[in-house]
């Protein structure tokens, strides 16, 4: 147990945030005390939710900048539309992954009413390099999943980079891991996990909690590592579910604003501009032209 002595761990709380329509979500980043972890730069926990019988989770048509949206469906089904004509469902255990680069604009829509709806999504800074690449959409039907040699209660499944030997097929532009472990046996785990040392991490749990280095963290409970560790032992109740971020620190300038990502606040004033003026940039999503959102004032 010496090792964990050594390991500093800062706890992000998460503040309430609305889709709309009454749907809160719990987003952990951006925080005051957290922007990023790696290149991700934004999380919101959807749900769980049990909707009411005529409702759902329906996001009309809205731009994004120079960042990639990271859909982690859970429970339910959402339909992804964009300015690009992509039309996708995607079900549990699937990734949607929008790189938005110069601009793209999209809808999200409960594909029934009344379902189920768990869901992560995540945003990815992309690198200056690629910043202002064309637009892109892909979705992953199937991820690479297996169970922990010592813990084979835990089900683990890669969305993103590497673990053990097994490589997510999700096109990202900068060293990044996303790994989701869940429990589904009886008894409480303990598992080591292997870390890259380069790599900044967080850990939150999405459903149930964990125990790190003897401090227990609830759901939407953000645990934040500074580069540096090699292993970390974690305790999972059963029916927990924790997802695993990393990535290597992004020594870039990233501003964000409501939905865009920009090198500086001047650039995204240029792309609420172009929002508001329904510039070619964002094109326009078929069936989302008639419920465009308007951005926010400017601060
Ligand atoms: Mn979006």
């Amino acid at each position: 147990m010496t090792e964990h002595t050594e390991i500093q761990i800062q706890r992000i709380a998460p503040r309430s945030s609305s889709l709309g329509e009454g749907l809160m979500v719990a987003r952990t980043l951006p925080s005051r005390g957290r922007r990023l972890i790696g290149a991700w730069c934004f999380l919101d926990h959807i749900g769980p939710v049990q909707f009411a019988a005529e409702q759902g989770l329906h996001v009309g048509a809205h731009p994004h900048t120079r960042l990639q949206t990271f859909t982690w469906m859970i429970e339910g089904e959402l339909l992804h539309r964009d300015s690009l004509g992509s039309e996708q469902v995607i079900r549990p255990g699937q990734v949607n992954l929008m790189t938005a680069g110069h601009g793209i604009s999209h809808t999200e829509d409960s594909v029934q009413p009344g379902q189920r709806m768990h869901a992560a999504q995540l945003w990815i800074a992309l690198p200056d390099a690629v910043a202002d690449c064309p637009p892109d959409f892909a979705h992953y039907p199937e991820l690479p999943q297996w169970r922990d040699a010592q813990a084979p209660a835990v089900r683990c499944s890669l969305m993103a980079g590497q673990y053990g030997g097994h490589q997510a097929p999700t096109a990202v532009h900068s060293p990044l891991l996303g790994l989701e472990l869940l429990h589904d046996g009886k008894n409480a785990a303990t598992l080591t996990l292997t870390l890259d040392a380069a790599f900044e991490h967080g850990l939150m749990a999405l459903e149930g909690g964990f125990t790190l280095a003897g401090e227990d963290f609830s759901m939407d409970e953000l645990a934040y590592l500074a580069p540096g560790p090699r292993q970390l032992t974690l305790q999972l109740a059963p029916g927990a579910r924790v997802l695993l971020l990393g990535g290597q620190p992004l020594n870039e300038p990233v501003s964000m604003w409501w939905n865009f990502v920009g090198p500086d606040l001047a650039t995204i004033r240029g792309y609420r501009a172009d929002w508001e003026a329904a510039s070619p940039r964002f094109g326009s999503v078929p069936g989302g032209e008639d419920r465009r959102i308007p951005a926010p004032a400017l601060p």
